[in-house]
């Protein structure tokens, strides 16, 4: 669990369960989260008179409910809907150990470094807007957020808006069901540095790119700062809308790749020495030789292998090594849910995982419904019968004769072939 949301939602259930029903309902139904720091929680309400009244009566459960989910002190930050997070006293997003100093720069990644490097310096200036792409674990978000935290550092008090695709659509669409698009908005016009993570998440949502286009056009045409990540560019994002896609590729496009041996040496052994471990030499090639397409993999190896010398006061050898790269490459495999699956094919169609599972026979609704069902077989090798109960007890031959369907158009329609990859690599981000 680190999403806000995810936190958030936590929070709302254990707070509902100590207190009543209609208190509930009264003070927090219209509340919701902005931003969580190492030890503050920022949320807001709609008025004044509520931001007074939970913070005389609710303060300490939330603090309490936080402290057992962290383990540690939080204050709690009410707001109302005309402040932002730039007014909070004290507010800097924060970056962690994701800074420009501690990135390895290699041939894969120099470009986007220093582009990154540039827009920090001279945010609005020079490329504008930047869109970093590549792989999953490759340090997109890393250089992200090296560019918020040196231009913190660089302006103090500037306004900065850092955002996951999802985060955005949520805040859009709670912001519409309360009626506060227009607080929405001011919101994120008019700060200094706008920053999206994995963008890829927004393609066929048609309203949050509608929303995304004018903020985006606003932040712009006030001279400020935009950066994008995504898992791909902006060509291959099937569902964004062209003027989105114009828009990218009317700034700056840097690709990250996976590094070469020498960069996942060097990487190996900086992760080491921030966790005060001097690696044998032999260790790091044997490391760097067989884990090669992914930087979060390189780290988490590293951690095991601290945990390893901890716990078992272990000397490390190859032997550890290769317990550890086990271990790690065996929590990397990621097998989706059949409701992640269906909920990513249902969104690529622009239709609810409802209707994909229900009855309709619409031509698009069925082609999705069978979409799902093949990437379920493929990517959880679930048995047909089992399938079959996800969408509305479908029997064993409707499934299998949805697959087919689907392996034959595969090869016979690239249109669809597409749409089936993007819709994978969604379901793999979620990972
Ligand atoms: P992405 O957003 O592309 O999926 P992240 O930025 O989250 O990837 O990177 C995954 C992990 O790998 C992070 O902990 C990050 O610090 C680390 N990492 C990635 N590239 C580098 C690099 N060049 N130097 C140091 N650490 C890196
Ligand atoms: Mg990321």
């Amino acid at each position: 669990m680190n999403s806000l949301t995810d936190i958030w939602s936590h929070l709302m259930e254990t707070l509902a369960a100590q207190i009543t029903s209609t208190s509930y309902s009264a003070w927090f139904h219209d509340a919701s989260p902005v931003a969580i720091t190492d030890n503050r929680l920022y949320f807001k309400t709609s008025s004044e008179f509520k931001r007074n009244l939970i913070q005389q009566r609710f303060l300490d459960v939330l603090k309490d409910s936080l402290f057992d989910l962290f383990s540690s002190e939080f204050e709690v930050i009410v707001m109302t809907p005309d402040e932002d997070l730039s007014d909070m006293e004290g507010f800097t997003i924060q970056t962690e150990d994701y800074t420009f100093e501690n990135f390895i720069v290699g041939p894969s990644n120099k470009f986007a470094h220093a582009a990154a490097v540039a827009v920090s310096e001279k945010p609005g200036k020079v490329y504008n807007p930047l869109f970093i792409y590549g792989n999953s674990g490759l340090g997109k978000t890393h250089l992200l957020l090296a560019i918020c935290e040196k231009m913190q550092r660089l302006r103090p008090g500037i306004k900065v808006a850092y955002l996951k695709s999802d985060d955005f659509t949520n805040e859009m669409v709670s912001a519409i069901t309360r009626g506060t698009n227009e607080e929405f908005r001011k919101k994120y016009r008019n700060v200094d540095l706008f920053l999206l993570d994995d963008i890829q998440f927004i393609s066929g949502k048609e309203g949050t790119q509608e929303e995304f286009f004018h903020t985006f056009n606003s932040v712009y045409e006030a001279g400020n700062q935009i950066v994008v990540t995504s898992d791909r560019p902006p060509r291959d994002m099937l569902k964004l809308e062209d003027r989105l896609k114009t828009r990218f590729e009317g700034g700056l496009l840097a690709d990250i790749q996976p590094p070469d041996f020498e960069t996942r040496c060097a990487i190996i052994k900086s992760k080491s020495l921030a966790l005060s471990m001097v690696l044998p030499e032999n260790c790091i090639i044997y490391i760097a030789e067989n884990l090669t397409s992914n930087v979060r993999q390189l780290e988490g190896v590293v951690k095991r292998l601290t945990a390893y010398r901890d716990i078992l006061d272990d000397q490390i050898s190859i032997e550890t090594v290769k317990k550890a790269i086990k271990d790690v490459i065996h929590v990397g495999e990621f097998i989706p849910t059949p409701d992640i699956i269906i909920e990513e094919s249902a969104r690529s169609f622009q239709l609810s995982p409802a209707e994909v599972c229900g009855q309709s026979r619409a031509k698009n609704i069925t082609l999705c419904r069978q979409i799902a069902m093949y990437l379920i077989r493929k990517l959880t090798g679930l048995p047909l019968k089992d399938i079959g109960l996800h969408f509305e007890d479908r029997n064993h031959t409707t499934v299998l004769s949805s697959i087919r369907k689907i392996e034959e158009l595969l090869t016979t329609d690239p249109e669809i072939a597409s749409t089936i990859k993007d819709i994978s690599a969604n379901i793999n981000s979620r990972s």
